[in-house]
């Protein structure tokens, strides 16, 4: 059985009151849940700890959206993989195209992180994706499995178990623009094969998909044989929304 994982990934987006409303409602609503979703708040890394303090459901674990590729040392403004380790996360976001567009994190970079953040310990969401104009060029499938191969090059034996990948096309987040549930799952297969011909244990790996997911389009993304879940950014800004969204796992 792979494990089903709805993640929160909050962006830029918080303060201390929105930590308390926001996290207060999603542990009460997902008190009563039944079904095996695994939830990921991953915060602005601020406010890791307020986030902390507030969780009361057990099925809650926590992240953050970027580490640095070195151990520690003399990298003004940086967080590592192992000081998330101390503080009790679990789960690190790399290679979200924000990342990729905005700061300039390549393939290399991807995978120097991926390496660090195994060593550490920790789980890894690697995030895929294509931009429009690849997919409208026909290349989405090469641009994604050229990302998956890059960034897990290194990786080998037990880490496998802490890797999650998602696949979150760029034109879909944070646009309202949803893949249809074929398309996504669509790639989700071709990840999968790809993973095993790289020797990981594809069926236990966790794909998830990203982009613009509502509580309206949940339930027929998470049909989808190959999709184990997703990566919600402006949904899971807001308690019912991210509850409703794992309610239809
Ligand atoms: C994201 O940022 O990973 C994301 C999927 O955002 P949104 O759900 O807002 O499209």
């Amino acid at each position: 059985m792979r494990r089903i994982i709805v993640a929160a990934n909050w962006k830029m987006n918080g303060s201390v009151d929105l930590v308390n409303d926001l996290v207060g409602g999603i542990s009460s609503g997902l008190a009563s849940l039944e079904n095996a979703v695994e939830v990921v708040i991953i915060p602005p890394a601020l406010y890791f700890r307020d986030v902390q303090a507030r969780i009361t459901v057990d099925r809650i674990a926590l992240g953050v959206q970027n580490v640095a590729q070195w151990q520690s040392g003399a990298y003004t403004g940086e967080l590592s993989a192992e000081m998330v380790g101390d503080l009790g996360g679990e789960y690190v976001l790399v290679g979200h195209s924000e990342r990729r567009q905005l700061f300039g994190e390549t393939d290399a970079i991807v995978a120097e992180k991926v390496a660090r953040i195994l060593a550490s310990k920790l789980t890894v969401i690697l995030c895929v994706g294509e931009t429009l104009e690849e997919r409208e060029a026909g290349h989405a499938q090469r641009v994604v499995s050229a990302q998956i191969q890059l960034a897990l090059a290194g990786v080998e034996g037990d880490s496998w178990n802490r890797i999650v990948i998602a696949y979150e096309p760029v034109w879909a987040i944070g646009t309202g623009k949803t893949a249809t549930a074929e398309d996504a799952q669509a790639m989700h297969l071709m990840m999968r094969g790809l993973l095993a011909e790289l020797g990981a244990p594809a069926e236990k790996i966790s794909l998830l998909y990203g982009g613009s997911v509502k509580p309206d389009n949940a339930a027929e993304l998470f049909a989808e044989p190959d999709i184990d879940g997703g990566l919600i950014g402006g949904a899971s800004l807001v308690a019912e929304d991210f509850v409703s969204i794992c309610q239809s796992v």
